[in-house]
């Protein structure tokens, strides 16, 4: 069997990449045909080439810049879910109200409105002096 040089090399590359084994005839055409020996030794020294540990150079500043995208893309999701949550509540406590209205409520609720706008900053002094027994202010 006489294989052309085109079939060694295939054969070569096969052995190279370890799926074929070097045969007699094998070796009998590589040390009697050039081009395919030069073919031999190219393949080894693109094979110590790619062997070799390449240093590549780490750009943190794409690093960062990637992870502030992440963040900035998590930070926009939480804004738009605490949205979403707080259309769903005001929804929520301005269908119950106008709910409670239709009722024949009315009156009671701008009773309890106007007591909740005129009590509460009155309780204003009282939950500063708890914050500030809390958290340690010097005020
Ligand atoms: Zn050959």
């Amino acid at each position: 069997m006489n294989n052309t040089c085109k079939e060694y090399e295939e054969i070569l590359m096969d052995i190279y990449y370890g799926e074929a084994e070097m045969s007699i005839e094998v070796e009998e055409h590589l040390k009697n045909c050039e081009g395919c020996m030069q073919f031999c030794c190219e393949l080894q020294e693109m094979g110590e080439t790619l062997s070799q540990p390449q240093d590549i150079p780490i750009d943190y500043g794409i690093i960062r810049n990637v992870m502030e995208t992440a963040e900035g893309v998590e930070a926009k999701k939480s804004n738009i879910r605490e949205l979403a949550l707080f259309i769903l509540l005001a929804c929520g406590l301005l269908g119950g109200i106008a709910g409670l209205v239709m009722l024949g409520y009315a009156k009671p609720i701008l009773y309890l409105q106007g007591i909740l706008h005129m009590g509460l900053p009155l309780t204003l002094p009282l939950i500063l002096w708890r914050r500030k027994r809390k958290e340690g202010y010097n005020v």
